[in-house]
């Protein structure tokens, strides 16, 4: 009998990917393989994300394709997890996922062997094999980068956000499970990291005797940190989502370790104090631009990226000319912007008015956005006449392209496919708001 198959669509952040890994593991694990023919797959399985409504619009409106598939293949199973099914406690959403067989939070990914074996027990001849899901194996694809999740759920409770009830309360991985992860990782050719976690700077070890003798650090985060950069063979080392509380001191220092990128996310979402405090997030704007002081400080030509949401309810015109002075001051070289969009089940719902109209919040949207493009440009035109290091990551239609050290993406002509998982200099000679554009390189690889 053939390997059975499994395709999944994956929604939302890299957490989610990387949770879409941890599932394509443990399948492979009981001999399912992967196939790019969903609708012949025996299993398909779709990863969900909850921040925006169109995302969940996108899960319940892929239902009637799923039946189609049915009427060709009745025992296909169709299985949904993610951020829908981990907020969904009174089970309303399930009622509108007609062609769904399983629906699971993704902690719960672990019993899928058992699921599947009631179902269709012919495609599975073994039990579960971990009790913990950030135990199993993400499957990856090749790849000198890769992303690694130290943390999950969020003890924060923003209240526009549903990540504490769709993910739960944060938990840590143990630091032995993540060393050992990474050094897997780069032994297979990997030599760029993305630590991942809701508020990954948060992090604290169950485990720290874990942590070397002579690690300078106290704070858990910054000593993980410290642990990565002695890894031979990692060059770049990336994490992703500070919290701007959990920028001790110690990260803070630990910003200048040798392998660290010199880009730093760091989410603001409003440059409002009185907004910041309806979005429960717990700081004040002086208190996020002391942080931001004090990184530039320790590190003065990062780069910085956050996050802003504008709209949020009882927004005012001039509460939202602070978030563009505060980013004028900080000087970001991005930022992901968004239109506030109310999510059942938050405090955001229950306690604050959705006043904005919607007009209004795309005006403003539109308005960071443009600072947004005029100052990446200008950020970028430093860069030209420069040679920065780039990992280039693919080699395709005549042009090789990565990031910098920056996290800026640059790409430049060349048809050479053994580039891809070297670290290069290159020379800008364009520069542009999202893209630099390099003309040579000399091949002196990392
Ligand atoms: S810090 Fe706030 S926005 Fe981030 S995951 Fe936690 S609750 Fe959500």
């Amino acid at each position: 009998m053939p390997n059975p198959t499994f395709f999944i669509t994956t929604y939302g952040c890299q957490m989610n990917k990387n949770d879409s890994e941890r599932i394509a593991g443990l399948l492979s694990s009981l001999g399912f393989q992967s196939t790019e023919e969903e609708s012949g797959a025996d299993l398909i399985l779709v990863n969900t994300c909850s921040v925006r409504q169109s995302a969940e619009d996108r899960v319940y409106g892929s239902q009637e394709k799923y039946l189609e598939y049915k009427k060709k293949k009745p025992n296909m199973i169709v299985a949904v997890t993610g951020c829908m099914a981990g907020r969904d406690k009174a089970g309303a959403f399930r009622k509108q996922l007609p062609a769904t067989d399983l629906y699971f939070p993704t902690p719960d990914m672990i019993h899928l062997p058992k699921w599947i074996a009631e179902l269709r027990p012919e495609l599975v001849n073994s039990e579960a094999l971990e009790s913990d899901y950030l135990k199993l194996h993400p499957l990856r694809a090749p790849s000198v980068q890769a992303y690694v999740t130290i943390q999950t759920g969020c003890n924060k409770f923003c209240t526009y956000c549903v990540v504490p009830y769709a993910r739960g309360l944060e938990r840590n991985r143990p630091v032995k499970d993540i060393l050992e992860e990474c050094r897997e990782l780069i032994a297979h050719g990997v030599v760029e990291i993305t630590l991942l976690g809701q508020t990954v700077n948060s992090f604290r070890a169950s485990d720290p005797e874990h942590f070397s003798k002579h690690n300078p650090f106290h704070d858990h985060f910054a000593a993980l940190l410290w642990e990565l950069n002695q890894l031979d063979g990692l060059v770049r080392l990336h994490w992703t989502a500070a919290h701007p509380l959990s920028m001790t001191d110690e990260v803070i220092a630990a910003l200048a370790l040798s392998k660290q990128m010199n880009y730093l996310h760091l989410p603001v979402q409003s440059g409002n104090t009185e907004v910041l405090r309806r979005m429960n997030r717990k700081y004040t704007r002086e208190h996020y631009l002391e942080v931001i002081r004090k990184i530039k400080e320790a590190r003065p030509e990062i780069a910085l990226g956050t996050d802003i949401i504008v709209g949020f309810s009882g927004e005012t015109r001039k509460q939202f000319a602070d978030t563009l002075s505060l980013y004028r001051e900080v000087d970001f070289d991005i930022s992901y912007n968004a239109q506030y969009s109310p999510r059942s089940g938050t405090m955001g719902i229950k306690l604050f008015k959705d006043d904005v109209g919607k007009a209004e919040k795309r005006e403003r949207w539109d308005e960071l956005q443009a600072l947004m493009e005029e100052t990446a440009l200008r950020k970028n035109q430093v860069y030209k006449d420069q040679t920065i290091s780039v990992l280039v990551d693919r080699v395709e239609h005549g042009l090789a392209s990565g990031n910098s050290n920056e996290m800026k993406f640059v790409r430049f002509p060349s048809q050479d496919q053994s580039l891809v998982g070297k670290i290069v200099p290159m020379q800008i000679t364009q520069a542009k708001a999202w893209v630099l554009e390099g003309c040579q390189f000399s091949p002196s690889f990392v």
